[in-house]
Order: C-alpha cells, then structure tokens, then sequence
C-alpha cells in the first residue's frame, strides 16, 4: 500500500506538473477554500481529541495555517523565480543565478500536540516549492487526523498529496521507503530514528523537536507583567507546547511576587474552578498523563496539583524548588506543571542553564538591557522572547526551529519555501569570447595565477 504511493508519487513527479507555479498556485487556492469551509469541523474535531478551547483552535490552528496559506499563494510566483547574482569575471561573458527547484517526494510526520497546524503548516511550503508529499499525522489525536485526510483526500489526487494514518508501524513502513525530503515534529527520541532512516539515502531532513525551555525573571523585570505573559504562554493548550516556558529561574529577591502573580493570573484566567472552565484544554494521551502525574511525586505543590483521571485533566501547577534529578526537572515537562526555582547570582543561574542541552526557545524577563543581551548572546537555543513567551512564532519572517538537541532547520514563510527547495546553482557562458589561458599547455607565468584570488 505504502509502496504503491510512494510509486504513485514518483510516476505523478516526473511528469513535471508541479513544476508549473499556476499548478501549485491552483492547489494552495483549493486548500484554503477547504480549510475555510471546514474550519468549524476541524475545531470540533480538536474538542474532540482533547477539549481544545475553540479560541485556541482558532488562534494556534486554523488562523495561523490560513496566514500561512495566504503568504505563500500572493508570493509563490516570485519566490519559484530565478535569482540573479553577480557574474563573476572569470567566467565572462556569463548570467548567473540561482533556481529554485523542489526535491521530489516530501515525507511530513507530525505530532498531537497541535496536530492541525504542524501538519499543514509544513505541508503548504513543500506545496510551494512543487513538491508532492506524503502526510502521517499522530495516532494521539485521531479526530483531527481523520479531518486532515478527508479535507487531502477532497482536494488533492493522492498522487500529488495523500494522507497516511495510523501510528509506529505506519511511520516505519513510510521510513522505509526513499524520500527526497523528510520533515519531522516530534520528540528528541523520535528525531533520531528518523535521522537514522534518512542517512541511508541522504535524504535531507528538517526536525523540529524540543527542549527543556528556562524563562528567566531578573531582578529588575516588571514582575506582575510578567506573571501574566508566562501563564500565557505556559498553560495555553493545556501546556502541551513545544515552546512552552519549561521551568521558571527567578532572582531570589522577585520570587514571592511572580508566585502570587502566576496565582492571580491563572485564577483570573480560568475562574475558581478551573475543571469546569471552557478555556482550559486536556491531557491528550494517558501515557503524557501518567507522566506528568509522576512529575509531581514527592514535590512541593505552591498551586494547584488537582486532577480527574476521567479526562485526563491535570491543573495547572506550580511546583517549588524541584532538584535537579527529579523526573521533574529531568526532561521535558510536556504538560501544565510549572517548576520555579530561584537563583542568587548569575553564576548559579549559568549553572542551571548550563545543565541543560540546547533548548528550543528561551525566555528572558528583564529591564536591564546588559542582561537582556548577555541572556541572549551566551546560550545557544532555536529562538526566544524578551519580556513574553512564545510570540516569537508569530512572525512569519522569522525562521522556527531548533539547534543541536532541539533540531534542525528553520520554517514559517518563505523560510519554509526556501527549506523545501533545493537551490540550484547555474552559469549560462556566452560563445563570443573564449580565452586560452586556462586551457593546456599552460604558458602563462604562475606570478599572474596568483592573482586570480582577486577573481573569484
Ligand atoms: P513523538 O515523537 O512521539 O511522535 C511524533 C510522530 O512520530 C507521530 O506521528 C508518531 O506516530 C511518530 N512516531 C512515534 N514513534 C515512532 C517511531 N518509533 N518511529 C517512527 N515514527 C514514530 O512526539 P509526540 O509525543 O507526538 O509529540 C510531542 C513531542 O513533540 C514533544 O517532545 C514536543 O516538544 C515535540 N514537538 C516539537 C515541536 C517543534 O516544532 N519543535 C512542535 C510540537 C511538538
């Protein structure tokens, strides 16, 4: 079955059909109809996967694909245009550019966490840049994997894009097969088999995987602003964010005030029950929740701590002065528990931060601009936030990704464009002129070839 695609696909690429800009235009309209049309079911289908507030779908989901959709249909022409660059002398007479041109078969896995946007997203930057794609959405959320195929199956001739569903056995039997481009979301753990696979073709990779985040609050930072934009950015989706703040590091002399501020806010944010609020999303699988339940064994609860086994809902929670062996603080908290840990000077806080590898966002809360920058400059993670957390997505000029342990490669834009592309090099010589010095037997004086450094 996964042969046959694969087959399909190969046969329906060398046709040449996505090579024309209109056919790919064409498509990306549909699609967007599509979405558009099916908006209301896809935020019914992520409710039903895990009690996803319709504001968040709307917000994380459906509007951000749309945005993105938008973007590539007004610039896909211009992007597929070939770029020219300056001739170099030594092949005068010359044009030079660079051509864009798509790989071929596009492999897309993603996760369930927002399991609308991180499949499609890719999806339409691979459309872009005419490639056809093969999508397998998570197992974990498997109402909106459903959507996701019958919108596909409606727009696209499973030759050029085709949903396959379905969990590890299906994801192994696509890695099996020879992509010219595979794009992962998903665990550090995941990446790496997916990595493995890819080598033995060389195939190219994108992984988007994730990271323990720090969000620093400095002594000098506006701490009520700040407790507000990191229970945000930390309990949105129920905490089930790749950039979520991870675990807070805060100036020992600031730490009561961001405590009582988290507290207000995530009361202000989902009332006194926050079981019963609308505005607050579930656990997806019972294997994160089982997990996330663990994390709080044996911790100092500040807030919060409450859950139903029914739903697999778990309060938003923070959690005091963990050790940094407890599961915890170990890996990635992919849920809504939040470890604050309080630092005296910043060669502990480079201690804590430095315990962990490359994150894949980071977050800095402070007024002081020597700081601010020093944060910045010293650590090496995908992307991150002065005085937020997690609106550095939001520009789609600005390439999302990870480095070193959180990933590789950078999407959104014409970033995601540009990644699906391979950029071919090409010289065009003119005929009129042909001069002998480079051909044998070579008589020029080495003392000339040794200027040719100036030419290159
Ligand atoms: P996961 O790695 O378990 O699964 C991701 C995908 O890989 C799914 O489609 C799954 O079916 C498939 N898969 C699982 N095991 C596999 C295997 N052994 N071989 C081949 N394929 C396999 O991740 P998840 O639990 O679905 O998602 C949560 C993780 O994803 C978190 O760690 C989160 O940080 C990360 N994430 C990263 C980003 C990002 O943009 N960097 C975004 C969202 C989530």
């Amino acid at each position: 079955m996964v042969k046959d695609l694969v087959a399909a696909q190969n046969d329906f690429f060398a046709t040449q059909k996505t090579k024309e800009v209109a056919y790919r235009k064409q498509y990306l309209k549909k699609l967007q109809e599509e979405i558009v049309a099916q908006e209301d079911s896809i935020c019914d289908a992520l409710y039903a996967d895990f009690k996803k507030p319709k504001f968040e779908s709307l917000a994380t989901e459906t509007q951000l694909v749309l945005a993105e959709l938008k973007y590539a249909i007004k610039s896909v022409k211009s992007w597929s245009e070939r770029n020219h660059v300056g001739a170099s002398l030594l092949n005068f007479p010359s044009k030079e550019w660079v051509q864009p041109e798509p790989y071929g078969k596009v492999l897309i896995i993603s996760p369930w966490n927002y399991p609308f946007m991180l499949s499609i997203s890719p999806l339409i930057g691979a459309l872009a840049a005419g490639n056809t794609a093969i999508l397998k959405p998570s197992e974990f959320s498997p109402n909106t994997s459903k959507i996701i195929a019958q919108i596909i199956r409606k727009v696209f001739p499973p030759e050029y894009v085709t949903v396959v569903e379905g969990g590890v056995e299906a994801s192994t039997a696509l890695l099996a097969e020879k992509w010219e481009y595979i794009f992962f979301t998903g665990s550090t753990r995941v990446g790496k088999i997916v990595y493995k696979k890819a080598a033995e073709h060389l195939t190219p990779v994108t992984l988007e995987l994730s990271g323990k985040n720090p969000c620093i609050v400095d002594e000098s930072a506006s701490i009520k602003l700040a407790a507000k934009r990191i229970a945000w950015g930390k309990f949105i989706n129920a905490g089930q964010t790749c950039i979520a703040p991870d675990y807070i590091l805060v100036h020992k002399n600031v730490k009561k005030a961001l405590v009582e501020g988290l507290k207000t806010n995530i009361a202000g944010f989902y009332g006194e029950s926050i079981e019963a609020s609308q505005d607050f999303a579930r656990i997806t699988t019972s294997k994160h929740y089982e997990e996330l339940k663990a994390m709080l064994k044996g911790q100092q609860v500040l807030f919060g701590g409450n859950y139903n086994d029914e739903d697999q809902y778990l309060e938003p929670t923070l959690v005091d002065e963990p050790q940094l062996d407890s599961t915890v603080m170990e890996g990635e908290v992919f849920g809504p528990i939040l470890p604050i840990i309080s630092y005296a000077d910043k060669s502990e806080l480079d201690e804590y931060i430095s315990h962990y590898p490359n994150s894949l966002a980071f977050y800095v809360f402070s007024n002081t601009k020597k700081f601010q920058q020093r944060m910045m400059q010293n650590y090496s993670f995908g992307g991150g936030t002065i005085n937020d957390t997690v609106v550095h997505i939001t520009n789609k000029a600005l390439p999302f990704g990870g480095v070193g342990q959180s990933g590789i490669g950078g999407y959104h834009g014409k970033h995601t464009f540009d990644l699906f592309s391979h950029h071919k090099a090409i010289v065009q010589r003119g005929n009129w002129l042909d001069p002998a010095i480079r051909y044998a037997p070579y008589n020029v004086s080495l003392k000339w070839i040794k200027k040719l450094k100036h030419f290159f």
